[in-house]
């Protein structure tokens, strides 16, 4: 019954008629092919972008060499080293992301206790020159300084939705 079926369908080419009938449909809708960089896609506030390292308002950064995202991180991309200072605070001397390394998974950001790294919006970026994919910290700090209204409101939606 199944090969009577199977050669009715093939000699009639239903098959054939149904992709012709889904292209038709297709043919007059709407076109949704963005064209970038003149026309740009909406991106979620979760987007997962170049790293940041963030400061509080006054200035001081966030972050306090706990290592938790040097831990977690799954491509072992964090190098840190920390130093206390003369008032009791641990800060980091290094603190250096290798994108290559880094597969843009998150975890970092979900395991900082303070909310200094962060991945940001930005997804255009090149390297000319070898060594140029080590995110340092002054780098990282720069482009958090550069975009901290992006990123505190980003936070604050995400925020909001959880
Ligand atoms: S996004 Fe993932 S892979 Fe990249 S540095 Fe953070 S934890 Fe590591
Ligand atoms: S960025 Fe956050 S998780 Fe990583 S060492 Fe600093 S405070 Fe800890």
């Amino acid at each position: 019954m199944n090969a009577l079926r199977h050669f009715f369908k093939s000699f009639l080419l239903l098959e054939l008629f149904r992709g012709m009938m889904l292209t038709g449909r297709n043919l007059f809708e709407r076109k949704i092919t963005v064209q970038y960089p003149d026309e740009r896609a909406p991106q979620s506030p979760r987007f997962r972008g170049l790293h940041a390292l963030r400061r509080y308002p006054n200035g001081e950064e966030r972050c306090i060499a706990c290592k938790l995202c040097e831990a977690v991180c799954p491509a072992l991309a964090i190098t840190i080293e920390s130093q206390q200072r003369e008032d009791g605070s641990r800060r980091t001397t290094r603190y250096d992301i290798d994108l290559f390394k880094c597969i843009f998974c998150g975890f970092c950001e979900e395991a900082c206790p303070v909310d200094s790294i962060v991945e940001t919006r930005i997804f255009e970026y090149h390297f000319e020159n070898r060594g140029d994919q080590i995110m340092t910290k002054d780098k990282l700090l720069a482009v958090g300084d550069k975009h901290e209204d992006q990123i505190a409101a980003d936070r604050a939606a995400d925020a909001a939705y959880r």
